[in-house]
Order: C-alpha cells, then sequence, then structure tokens
C-alpha cells in the first residue's frame, strides 16, 4: 500500500486556498474516497507521486496522452519552439496554418477549423456557431453526455457532475436550462419525439459519438447515421463532440470510424499533446459565420498559442507516421480478454464497454447502452476496486463513469500486470 503521507499533507493545504483543495472537481476522489494523489511526474506509462511511490497510468492526463507522458518528440519540439519562438505572440502565426489544414486533412467533416483553448471553449463555440445560423434556440444532447461546464450542457451531465451526483447546476438559469433537452442515448425516437414536440426550434443536436463521460457507451449501429439523416431533414446542425473520442478511436475519429458526417465537429485533449487546447471546425457555409469573417462572435487570447499548438502537432505528425491503432486495439483486446477470463474465474457478470483504447469496466450486470444503465453501477464496489488497483500501482481515474485510456507506451509486461492487480482488486471489492 503506497505511503500517501506528503500527498495528504498538501491537500489539507490546499484545502484552504482552492475550493475542495482541487482545480477540477473530479480529481478530489470525492465519489471513492480517500486522499487524492499529488504528482510530481510522468514519464511514458508512469506516473511517480509526491511521496515517492510510482503508478502504471491509465488516465493519461484524462486523454490527451495517447502517446504516453513526455514523449520525446514533443519534449524537443517544445523545448525548440520556447527557445527560438515564443510563448505567445497574440498576432497570427505560420503554425495556426499547419495545424489547421492538417487537421482539415486528417477528419473528414472539417473545411475550416478554429482553435480554441479547451474543449469546453469548442463546444460552447460551436452551440452559439449553431445558433447564430439556424436563427433557433434550442439544443439536443443526450442524458449522461459532457460537452464540459458551459452553461447550456450542465443538464444532465456526465463526468464529473455525473459522478459527484450533480450533473445539473445551480447557477445556470432557468432560461440556459430549458434550451437544453436531453434525449437517451442510442435511442433515436426518444430523439424524434423531442424534435417534432420543438419543431423548427432545434438549432443542434450534439453528441459525444463514442459517450466516454457515463464510462464508455458505444453508439449503436445506425443510431449515429439516424441522427444524420434526421438533422438533414429538419435542417438542424448536427454536431460530434470527439473531444475525447477524437484521435483516440481512429485517426479521423469517431466520424471516420461510423462514416458518419457531422456538420460541425468539436475537439480537444490528444490535439493539445498535453497541452490546455480545443478546436471546433466544419463545413465551411457554417464556419464562415464566425467572425470577422462572419456576425458570430468568438475570440480568445491565448488561442492559437505557439505551445500548445506545438504539442499537439507533433502529436498529430507522430499519429500520422505511426499509426498506433492496430498496435493499441491490439493491447486494448488483451486488457479485455484478460479482465473477462478474470470476471469468469470469479463468477462475476460484470459489463465491459470497449471502442479501441477506450474502455470502461462497469460493476452491473446490465447492459450499459445509456445513463440509465451506466448508473446501476455499483460506484461503492467501484471505489474498492479502485483503491485495491491503486494500492496495487494502478492509476485509473477515481470514477466509474470515466475511460481507461491504453496509450502506445504501455507494454506488454505493463497489461500482465494490470491484468492481475485486476484479479486482486475484483475479488477485494467485492
Ligand atoms: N467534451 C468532451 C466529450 C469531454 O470529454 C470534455 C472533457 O472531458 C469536454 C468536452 C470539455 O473539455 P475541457 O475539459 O478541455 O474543457
Amino acid at each position: 500500500m503506497p505511503q500517501l503521507t506528503k500527498s495528504a499533507e498538501l491537500f489539507e493545504k490546499a484545502k484552504k486556498f482552492i475550493p475542495g483543495g482541487v482545480n477540477s472537481p473530479v480529481r478530489a476522489f470525492k465519489s471513492v474516497g480517500g486522499t487524492p494523489i499529488y504528482m510530481a511526474k510522468g514519464s511514458g506509462a508512469y506516473l511517480t507521486d509526491v511521496d515517492g511511490n510510482t503508478y502504471l497510468d491509465y488516465v493519461g492526463s484524462w486523454g490527451p496522452f495517447i502517446l504516453g507522458s513526455m514523449h520525446p518528440r514533443i519534449t524537443a519540439a517544445l523545448e525548440y519552439t520556447l527557445k527560438n519562438i515564443g510563448t505567445s505572440f497574440g498576432t497570427p502565426i505560420e503554425m495556426e496554418i499547419e495545424i489547421a489544414e492538417l487537421l482539415c486533412k486528417i477528419v473528414p467533416s472539417l473545411e475550416m477549423v478554429r482553435m480554441v483553448n479547451s474543449g469546453t471553449e469548442a463546444t460552447m463555440s460551436a452551440v452559439r456557431l449553431a445558433r447564430g445560423y439556424t436563427g433557433r434556440d434550442k439544443i439536443i444532447k443526450f442524458e449522461g453526455c459532457y460537452h464540459g461546464h458551459g452553461d447550456s450542457f450542465l443538464i444532465k451531465a456526465g463526468s464529473g457532475a455525473l459522478t459527484l451526483g450533480a450533473p445539473d447546476s445551480p447557477g445556470v438559469t432557468k432560461g440556459t436550462a430549458q434550451d437544453t433537452l436531453n434525449a437517451t442515448y442510442n435511442d433515436i425516437e426518444s430523439v424524434k419525439l423531442l424534435v417534432n414536440e420543438n419543431k423548427g426550434n432545434i438549432a443542434a443536436i450534439i453528441i459525444e459519438p463514442v459517450a466516454g463521460n457515463t464510462g464508455v457507451i458505444p453508439a449503436k449501429p445506425g443510431f449515429l447515421a439516424d441522427l444524420r439523416t434526421l438533422c438533414d431533414q429538419e435542417g438542424i446542425v448536427l454536431i460530434f463532440d470527439e473531444v475525447m473520442c477524437g484521435f483516440r478511436v481512429a485517426l479521423g475519429g469517431a466520424q471516420s470510424l461510423y462514416g458518419v458526417t457531422p456538420d460541425l465537429t468539436t475537439m480537444g485533449k490528444i490535439i493539445g499533446g498535453g497541452l490546455p487546447v480545443g478546436a471546433f471546425g466544419g463545413k465551411r457555409k457554417l464556419m464562415e459565420r464566425i467572425a470577422p469573417l462572419g456576425d458570430v462572435y468568438q475570440a480568445g487570447t491565448l488561442s492559437g498559442n505557439p505551445l500548445a499548438l506545438t504539442a499537439g502537432l507533433e502529436t498529430l505528425k507522430i499519429l500520422m507516421e505511426e499509426n498506433p491503432y492496430p498496435e493499441l486495439e491490439r493491447k486494448a483486446q488483451i486488457i479485455e480478454a484478460g479482465f473477462s477470463d478474470n470476471l469468469k474465474k470469479l463468477g462475476l457478470n460484470y459489463v465491459q464497454n470497449r471502442v479501441g483504447s477506450m474502455s470502461c469496466l462497469f460493476f452491473t450486470e446490465t447492459p450499459v447502452v445509456s445513463y440509465a444503465s451506466a448508473i446501476t453501477a455499483d460506484t461503492k464496489k467501484h471505489g474498492k476496486y479502485f483503491h485495491s488497483l491503486l494500492d496495487q500501482g494502478i492509476y485509473t481515474a477515481p470514477s466509474q463513469f470515466e475511460a481507461m485510456f491504453i496509450s502506445s507506451v504501455h507494454t506488454d509486461a505493463d497489461l500482465e500486470k494490470t491484468i492481475k492487480a485486476n484479479y486482486n482488486a475484483l475479488v477485494e471489492s467485492q
């Protein structure tokens, strides 16, 4: 069991100056209990905490580290930018064109892109654009999906909000809340019902095409295509929020995997290579409405920041050159099969969901296809499971409703160690 003396001391101090001691709620270990761990260093697939304990990392900074932490090429590129270019200009820079062009080449639906500083900014901006373009107010999202902490999205939201049992937030005005309608993931009839009840008033449907903030929930075959058809029929802007699954489940994101083309796509995480970044983009006729070309306002002091773009560009280049996706799939299959074996040996029927290198073991026997089925999971058992893994040096998300991410630097030995730890943790969690 790791000694966490220094982490505990730091957390006590942090609570005096930072709400809940953390700068993002799910980091506080509230749903799993115990002291959040203060990390001191990340390297490859490993993290070292301030007490000197090391952990095999399956959080990957909540998604960005598909190539592991401190990839030598990304670090070298960052050093180059720091020494030779600068940290910020507030003017256009050439790198902005390079990343926009590259993103348009990689992601099927992109014709134009704007860089922002977080996934939240990307989704907020995409929704504003959809509203400006259609002249309509309401949006449809899916219960349990998380699109960042913008007001419009904190209605039956997933991720940390769901983990803390607060999917709706005080501070969101009634007016805003009533413009966000929630449909059921994987249930096209629930979407059609809302569209019919609000005929001509829906600006956008926003969806995680692989839901990763309710645990992992894949879209059922045909569901995304049905959304596309409905949006075309009703003049609704279809937004794929690929902040998490983009560049993760395939280089071109879920839209390339499932062959469904959204009107707008929001991105983040991997395209920042570990630095703060987001982006949104899509069809030219929509993106041309963004200021200064058009009338829909959107801006950012640090948008297109050279350091963030450097890390993002280098990550994208490595992904294009090395195509790690078949290897990620192989590793993810090893984990899935190993966990399945363990469950079988123990007579447990818990559900595993997986798309490529993002997966989730749900502590429920109910197939997880939507928010309602996800919340049948036993979060107490998950908490015990989480702590047992931690004691064995495996760092996973401190929440039942988050994904486990495999990276290209996890070795077969790492996977084997994880499968053994999973067996022990399943035993200890019962
Ligand atoms: N959209 C999705 C699908 C996400 O998973 C997240 C964050 O986890 C966001 C949006 C918000 O991104 P950020 O935390 O960078 O604001």
